[in-house]
């Protein structure tokens, strides 16, 4: 009976596990365009829950930091990443947010920038491929790949790269923000970065509908069954909703009790 570590490995081989952050909660201050009528969340969550979608498809394990509309501290949200990387998973942090400048004015401040962790140099070369698919998909202006001292940039023990999808403070670009269209195309432009990070072909959903999908969800799900890490068979009908947070400290403490006990 292989140690229950060795197990946790099987869940995903070889791969990075995508730590998924939207950034701020619905009710966040300060967080939406001038005239008030797009919140930074909005756009936030709806990108990520759109990426989810593609990173299902592509076979790429992820998980979500913040699960309801409410915000998280952000060292709440970074626990969840270093948990993950105690555990030996390899991880990459990643933050999708819109841009805001000046100070609740629509000015001409526009473009796609994306952020690493000062000399991270891994994160810094994940962050220009994010940027490079970005404006590709998008066609807006090229703002370069930065770096930040960001808490979510410095306190990931990981990869970590954050996204700032084009201005709300900007009349133009909170418009797109706002539209299915662009919200897809920033999607799928952060999908193909990840395949093209994890050295795979990127699947578009779109050209894939009506073959069967592997139901690899179920799979993983069992397993936190048959570990005894979850107990409740009717998650399993809850494959694509978001976790509570006591759920996944529940969790994580049955793990860590699990490993204990082998040793
Ligand atoms: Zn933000």
């Amino acid at each position: 009976m292989p140690s229950l570590s060795d197990q946790m490995s099987d869940f995903a081989p070889n791969k990075r596990i995508w730590v998924l952050d939207r950034g701020h909660g619905v009710d966040t201050p300060g967080k939406r365009s001038p005239d008030g009528s797009l919140r930074e969340w909005e756009f936030n969550h709806d990108v990520r829950k759109r990426l989810a979608a593609y990173l299902d498809i592509n076979q790429i394990p992820y998980i979500f930091t913040v699960t309801d509309e409410k915000d998280m501290s952000l060292r709440e949200r970074t626990n969840i990443e270093n948990k993950l990387a105690e555990m030996g998973y390899q991880t990459c942090f990643l933050s999708i947010h819109a841009n805001a400048f000046g100070s609740g004015e629509w000015n001409d401040a526009r473009g796609i920038e994306t952020y690493s962790y000062p000399k991270a140099r891994e994160s810094k070369s994940m962050s220009k491929i994010f940027l490079n698919y970005l404006i590709k998909e998008t066609g807006l202006l090229d703002r370069g790949a930065k770096e930040a001292d960001f808490h979510v940039l410095r306190e990931t023990k990981g990869n970590a790269v954050l996204t700032e999808n084009g201005f709300m403070t900007n009349r133009e670009e909170a418009e797109l923000l706002k539209s299915d269209e662009f919200r897809e195309k920033v999607a799928r432009a952060h999908a193909r970065a990840i395949c093209k990070i994890e050295g795979i072909g990127f699947t578009d959903k779109k050209q894939d509908e009506g073959k069967p999908m592997m139901d690899w969800k179920t799979e993983a799900i069992q397993w936190l069954l048959d570990q005894k890490i979850i107990t409740d068979p009717k998650w399993l009908e809850k494959k694509d909703e978001d976790v509570p947070m006591w759920a996944v400290a529940i969790m994580l403490r049955r793990v860590m009790e699990g490993m204990k006990n082998e040793q």
